[in-house]
C-alpha cells in the first residue's frame, strides 16, 4: 500500500518504507546503494537515540525498496506508436534520466539531440539471446554511421524487447549497450553485405518451406497421427502396423436412419415399409463398404440386424453395451468363408471334441467366438459375476460410456495388430501373465468392466450354432433374402 495513513489489516504490524524507483536498468545499477542503506540506517539510529522508537517502535521496521521501473519507457514507446498510427515502430530516439523517459521518432534526430554528443537509439528487437542484439540492428547502424558517423561520439543502443509471456506483457528482457560507430559519411561504396542464412543442408543458399504442412488440416492430422505412432513405436520398440492411421484421417460421415428391430413392426403403411426397406439397404451398403462395425446402441434388439448383416458379410463387429456401473465390450466371432468351414458345420460339437483338458472357454479361435446374442444362451466363463447388462441400460455412471468407447477402439486396434486379425484366438484373464500375442498385448473376446470395483474381466465364449443372429442358418437365409 502506498497510503501512509491506510488501515492496517488485522493481526499485521505496519512497516513503512521508502520506494526508490529508477527508470532504467542503467540508473538502477549505478545508483549508490550503500549510501541509500547508510541513510536509512542512520535514520533508524536517530529515532533510537531520541527515544522516538520507544513511542512508536514500528519505525524500527523501516525498509528501502529499490526498484527500476521500465513502465515509463513502455508508456513512452506506446505513445510514440499511437502517434504514428501503429502498434510497433522499428526504430526510435530515446532520452532518459532517473526521473523521466522521452521518446521521439527517428526523423527528429537533429532536433531531439541538438549537440549529438551522446545519443540513444531504440530498436524494436525480436532477438531472444540475452547478450546479443538481433539482425534488424545491422542496417540501422549503417544508416546512423552514414548519416552521423562523423559527429557522433557515443552511441547508446537500446534493444527494446516487447514480449507477452503467460498473458502479461513485459519489456524487461530489453538490453542496452554502447557502440563505437565507424565514420561512413564520406563513403560512397556499398558496405559488404552478409546475405544468406544457412539452409537445412548448412549451405549458403535459399531455404524452402512447405507451407501446406502447417495450414492443411488433413496434413496436420497426418503429422499428429504420425507423431503419435512414432512415440508408440518408440515405447513398444517392436514393429507396429500403421494401417489404422488411414482410418483416422478419413473424414467421418454421418447418416440418420432407423434400424428395423425385432418386435417393432414397420408394416403400418406403404410409406413406413418403403422407409424400412431403404434403411436396410443403406445399412447393408455401409457395412459392406467398411472393415469394422461398432455397435454402440442403447437397446439389445437394435443390435440384431447389424449383427446379422455383418455376420453374413463376414465383417468384424466391435460391440459395447452399458449398464449402470458395468459394461461389456466385445468382438463378435468372425466366421470363415464357406469353403474353409465345410467340415466344421457345428462349431459347438467341434469344440467339445477338441477339448484338451483345458477349460471349455480357453483358446477359442476367432471364427468360433460367439456374438452378443450367442451369450444369451452360452454362459460366459465367469458366470457368477458376468451377467447380461442390457436391461439396465438407461442410467450409467458418467465415465462409463467413455471407458467402454475407448476400450472398443483399443480392442479393434489390438485385433488389427494380430496377424490373424478377427480370427485371432481369444485371450482370457488367465493370459494376463503370459507372453501377449501382439505388440499391443492381449486380444480378448470380451472385456466386462465393473466400475464399482474398478475391475475388468476377460471372458471368452463359443458361438452358439442356433444363435438368432450369427448362426449359419440365419446367415444363409438372410443372404438368400
Ligand atoms: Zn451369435
Amino acid at each position: 500500500a502506498f497510503d501512509v495513513d491506510g488501515a492496517t489489516p488485522a493481526r499485521c504490524c505496519p512497516a513503512s518504507g521508502t520506494l526508490y524507483n529508477t527508470n532504467t536498468l542503467e540508473a538502477f545499477k549505478t545508483i549508490d546503494k550503500k549510501a541509500l542503506l547508510d541513510k536509512a540506517a542512520s535514520e533508524i539510529w536517530s529515532v533510537i537515540q531520541s527515544g522516538a522508537a520507544l513511542e512508536d517502535s514500528s519505525i524500527l521496521n523501516k525498509f528501502i525498496l529499490l526498484t527500476f521501473a521500465i513502465s515509463s519507457l513502455q508508456t513512452a514507446y506506446d505513445n510514440l506508436c499511437a502517434s504514428s498510427g501503429t502498434t510497433a515502430v522499428p526504430h526510435f530516439l530515446l532520452k532518459y534520466t532517473d526521473e523521466s523517459v522521452e521518446v521521439a521518432p527517428l526523423k527528429d534526430l537533429n532536433s531531439f539531440f541538438p549537440d549529438l554528443k551522446k545519443i540513444t537509439v531504440g530498436v524494436y528487437d525480436p532477438c531472444t539471446l540475452p547478450q546479443h542484439p538481433g539482425w534488424p540492428l545491422r542496417n540501422f547502424l549503417v544508416l546512423l554511421a552514414k548519416k552521423w558517423g562523423s559527429q557522433l561520439d557515443v552511441l547508446e543502443v537500446l534493444c527494446f524487447r516487447d514480449r507477452t509471456l503467460q498473458g502479461s506483457r513485459s519489456i524487461r528482457h530489453s538490453i542496452i549497450f554502447r557502440v563505437k560507430l565507424p565514420d561512413l559519411t564520406a563513403s560512397a561504396v556499398c558496405p559488404k553485405s552478409v546475405g544468406w542464412e544457412k539452409n537445412a543442408k548448412g549451405a549458403m543458399g535459399p531455404r524452402s518451406v512447405n507451407l501446406s504442412e502447417c495450414m492443411d488440416p488433413k496434413r496436420l492430422a497426418e503429422s499428429s497421427v504420425d507423431l503419435n505412432l512414432k512415440l508408440m513405436r518408440w515405447r513398444l520398440v517392436c514393429f507396429l502396423y500403421v494401417i489404422f492411421c488411414e482410418y483416422i484421417i478419413q473424414n467421418a460421415e454421418g447418416y440418420n436412419m432407423s434400424i428395423p428391430m425385432p418386435g417393432h413392426p414397420v408394416n403400418f403403411s406403404e410409406l413406413t415399409m418403403a422407409q424400412a426397406r431403404q434403411d436396410v439397404e443403406q445399412l447393408e451398403k455401409l457395412i459392406s463398404e467398411h472393415d469394422v462395425v461398432f455397435l454402440l446402441m442403447d437397446t439389445r434388439e437394435s443390435r440384431w440386424l447389424p449383427t446379422v448383416i455383418a455376420a453374413s458379410q463376414r465383417k468384424l463387429i466391435v460391440n459395447a453395451a452399458l449398464g449402470f456401473d458395468t459394461f461389456v465390450v466385445m468382438r463378435h466371432g468372425l466366421k470363415k468363408p464357406k469353403e474353409s468351414q465345410s467340415e466344421e458345420s457345428s462349431p459347438m460339437s467341434h469344440a467339445f471334441c477338441s477339448l484338451s483338458g483345458a477349460s471349455l472357454f480357453s483358446n477359442i479361435p476367432g471364427h468360433r467366438l460367439g456374438c452378443y446374442f450367442c451369450n444369451d444362451v452360452v454362459a460366459p466363463g465367469d458366470s457368477t459375476r458376468d451377467r447380461t447388462l442390457d436391461q439396465q441400460c438407461t442410467v450409467s455412471r458418467p465415465g462409463l460410456a467413455m471407458i467402454a468407447g475407448a476400450l472398443a477402439v483399443e480392442l479393434m486396434v489390438s485385433v488389427l495388430q494380430h496377424l490373424e486379425g478377427g480370427y485371432a484366438v481369444a485371450s482370457s484373464s488367465d493370459d494376463r501373465m503370459n507372453e501377449p500375442p501382439t505388440s499391443l498385448g492381449l486380444v480378448p473376446h470380451q472385456i466386462r468392466g465393473f466400475l464399482s470395483r474398478f475391475d475388468n474381466v476377460l471372458p471368452a465364449s463359443l458361438a452358439f450354432d442356433k444363435c438368432t443372429a450369427c448362426s449359419p442358418i440365419v446367415s444363409d437365409k438372410f443372404t438368400c433374402f
